[in-house]
């Protein structure tokens, strides 16, 4: 049966604080729910009454430090430095808010992603959202550059006929699915802009237009729960985990980027230079390439998430910098001139490692962190390998981590990227994801699959 839902109530970036004419009637939701992302990219908060909207607006909700520490699976990490002292807020950023509407029996709520701070309103250093907007800060301010991000995402359907990769068919046979959730995403205010089937069995994805790397992160964290919700009302199995057969495709998380300069400009693009990356790109791209293998414990940051990160597979092969490749973990993506466009304003990198059980704030952290230690610092100039590279040209390019033990081990001895991270947030990654690996100890492939896939 189909279910025609009701328009969302609230539109999109509605600013919190007194409830609106619309809002004192019955006509939304009976909750708000404050959230926060985590280190397992679990979607963790609490809600409150509708009616006290306006007070959660302004001195947000009750949290607890530990809550950082808990694993993708359940338990706490072992060793969690926070102990089971503290307390925090969590304050809902108005510009995230949207309203997942009511549908048939299940009530709908108002969804807010909130900034972890201190009981007296001040910044936690541990909190994710608060790490990227200290690193897109610290660019501004010795660069004066800005992040414009986007963020793709595949996942695959479960309970779906088989059907042929990229087919028509297969779209249909998602149906209603996807244009109810094309229709849900222009409501919140997420801006979809592909909705397409995948090479994968049941895999579609998902793409969002452009947007500030705060925007571009928030609406990651908010896509997948709009997708998962609505899976979960029309009984469709569905999962994000970055793969399902070992010896199949998996599902990417792949995050462009671009920068722009004070007054707007990209700074990325320089017709007459090797791939078309001008010098401020290259640099750039440096940092991300030196640090490849420790920014992996954060954007892909789960025990199967290694599976996916091998040649052939259209995720990421190597670490190489190169135009068009599919195989490279920073590809140069083609522009158009059709219809006039400017290729400069188009022109992004794509950073092809990560998966969706990162968090979306510190994935999109890390890269901007590690880009600005390659625009400041003296790092190797990194080949761009040009469209026509043969596969045996890349014999010699660094692989990477082939497992989260080994790239947690990088992101240990990394000591650039651990100065990026209050020490307490930087233990408590290692512990949750070290945990996460005991708990699946023992486990063949297959099984610690199925269970990553329960998760995510
Ligand atoms: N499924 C591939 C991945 O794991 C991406 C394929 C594509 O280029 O869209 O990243
Ligand atoms: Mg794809």
């Amino acid at each position: 049966m189909t279910v025609t839902m009701p328009p969302t109530t609230c539109p999109p970036h509605t600013r919190p604080g007194r409830p609106t004419q619309q809002e004192q009637s019955m006509d939304h939701p009976a909750t708000v729910f404050v959230a926060t992302c985590d280190l397992a990219g679990q979607v963790r908060g609490r809600a409150v009454p509708f009616s006290d909207h306006a007070s959660v607006a302004r001195t947000g909700t009750g949290w607890v430090p530990a809550n950082l520490a808990i694993s993708a699976f359940g338990p706490i990490a072992p060793d969690n430095v926070f102990g089971s002292v503290g307390d925090l807020r969590l304050i809902p950023d108005p510009a995230t808010g949207i309203d997942i509407p009511a549908d048939g029996v299940h009530p709908g709520v108002r969804l807010y992603l909130a900034d972890q701070t201190l009981p007296d309103g001040e910044p936690w250093t541990c909190c994710p959202r608060t790490f990227l907007r200290d690193a897109l800060e610290d660019l501004r301010r010795r660069t004066g550059l800005e992040v414009v991000a986007s963020i793709e995402h595949e996942f695959a359907l479960g309970g779906l006929p088989d059907s042929r990769p990229f087919s028509l068919r297969r779209f249909r046979d998602a149906e209603p699915f996807g244009s109810d959730l094309v229709r849900l995403l222009e409501q919140a205010g997420l801006e979809p802009e592909n909705w397409l089937p995948e090479y994968g069995d049941g895999q579609f994805e998902i793409t969002l237009r452009p947007g500030t790397a705060l925007e571009a992160a928030d609406r990651a964290v908010l896509l997948k729960e709009l997708v998962r919700d609505l899976a979960r009302r029309r009984r469709l199995p569905v999962t994000f985990a970055p793969i399902l057969d070992p010896a199949g495709v998996g599902n990417g998380v792949h995050l462009h980027l671009s920068l722009r300069d004070v007054d707007g400009h990209p700074v990325l693009f320089d017709p007459v230079r090797p791939g078309r990356l001008s010098a401020t790109g290259s640099q750039f791209a440096a940092g991300i390439l030196h640090h490849a293998p420790a920014l992996t414990a954060w954007t892909a940051p789960s025990p199967v998430s290694f599976l996916r990160l091998t040649p052939h597979r259209w995720s990421a092969g190597g670490v190489f910098l190169a135009e068009a490749n599919r195989e490279a973990l920073l590809r140069i993506c083609p522009t158009t001139r059709i219809g006039g466009s400017d290729p400069a304003g188009q022109f992004n990198l794509e950073f092809r490692a990560a998966d969706a059980t990162a968090n979306p704030w510190l994935a999109l952290g890390v890269l901007v962190r590690a880009g600005l230690e390659g625009l400041t610092g003296d790092y190797q100039k990194p080949t761009v390998w040009p469209e026509d590279t043969k596969e045996s040209d890349l014999a010699d390019v660094p692989t990477l981590p082939a497992s989260l033990e080994e790239a947690l081990d990088a992101l240990e001895a990394d000591e650039v990227v651990g100065s990026w991270f209050d020490p307490r947030l930087l233990t408590t990654q290692l512990a949750v994801k070290r945990s996460e690996l005991a708990q699946l100890e023992g486990l063949d492939d297959l099984a610690r699959i199925r269970k990553v896939s329960d998760v995510y």
